[in-house]
């Protein structure tokens, strides 16, 4: 199987805690329940992408251990190609350590364990999964000279590259912003990104259109419940999202995401595949849970 969307980042395991409130320092809280979920923004993306319809191969790292066999087997049974993904010894696979509370207010610790390990080097070894994709994407849970490679090595090899800017908190170096064909960024990231105030229309468009001087490609703005917002040469497109009930909005943007790059890797033209992409999301805000919230492609009405 030629994989058509090769998703170079990472792969966590959510550790869900529910209590009423979350702790203060020093406390010591009983909660509610606890549940463990395979995410992690590499890997939602990557499943999301087998889901609405590419073939897709993971390149990132796992601990060696017991959640690092879980992680990649989540990965598997999408029918995912896992060979690039690596087994560190001597660290942990990466894990997100989530308390949340009555209000869905949450706190987070992210160890990125494996994750950190993920070299320019892990991702060269699999340079032949690169040059079979059609589309490859990014996030920046991995190593920054990791990201830095792959997006240069993706533009020399004509690829659709996409960059999933998160979680950012500043500016981005400029040199990659050349490489990068579509930067998909949320209204937080795009505004560290373009270092303008973003909370509406028009100065997502004002953002979006900055980050195209630094030299991306096209942008699309995500604004959550607002939908997204197309940034190219032109005038650029709004595509409302779909009206849901949202109970739990993690791995939206991941949906997004993934459901774009599989838009494009089916052939579908980018407005089709921004509101695959959408369609697919707004499910997703429906249920809780990273991965198990992800649909597939034949749960999306036509
Ligand atoms: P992130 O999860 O990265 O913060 P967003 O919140 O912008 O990203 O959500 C990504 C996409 O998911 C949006 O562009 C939209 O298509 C969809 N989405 C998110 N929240 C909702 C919602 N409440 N209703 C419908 N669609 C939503």
């Amino acid at each position: 199987m030629n994989a058509k969307v090769v998703v170079v980042g990472s792969l966590n395991m959510d550790l869900v805690a529910r209590a009423q409130r979350l702790p203060r320092g020093g406390e010591t809280l009983a909660g509610e329940s606890f549940f463990t979920v395979p995410g992690g923004k590499g890997a939602n993306q990557a499943v999301a992408a087998a889901r609405l319809g590419a073939s897709v191969a993971m390149v990132g790292n796992v601990g060696d251990d017991a959640y690092g066999q879980q992680l990649r087997r989540a990965l598997e049974v999408e029918g995912i190609d896992c060979q690039g993904v690596g087994v560190c010894s001597g660290v942990s696979s990466g894990v997100a350590l989530i308390v949340v509370d009555a209000a869905s207010q949450n706190a987070i610790v992210i160890i990125p364990g494996g994750n950190g390990l993920l070299g320019p080097e892990s991702v060269r070894r699999f340079d032949s999964l690169l040059q079979q994709a059609e589309v490859i994407i990014c996030q920046l849970e991995v190593p920054t000279a990791t990201v830095a490679w792959t997006l240069a090595r993706g533009r020399e090899l004509g690829k659709k590259v996409i960059l999933n800017p998160a979680p950012a908190s500043g500016p981005l170096p400029v040199e990659w912003f050349a490489h990068i064909d579509y930067l998909i960024p949320n209204e937080s990231e795009a505004e560290a990104l373009a270092g303008l105030p973003v909370n509406d229309l028009d100065s997502a468009r004002r953002a979006g259109r900055r980050l195209r001087k630094m030299g991306a490609g096209k942008v699309i703005v995500t604004l959550g419940a607002q939908g997204a917002l197309l940034v190219d040469d032109g005038e650029g497109r709004h595509f409302p999202a779909p009206e849901v009930e949202a109970v739990d909005t993690t791995a939206a943007g991941d949906t997004f995401v993934g459901g774009f790059a599989a838009g494009l890797a089916r052939g579908l033209p980018e407005e089709q595949a921004i509101i695959v992409g959408q369609r697919a999301a707004a499910l997703s805000v429906t249920r809780a849970g990273a991965q198990p919230s992800i649909p597939y492609l034949r749960e999306l009405t036509p």
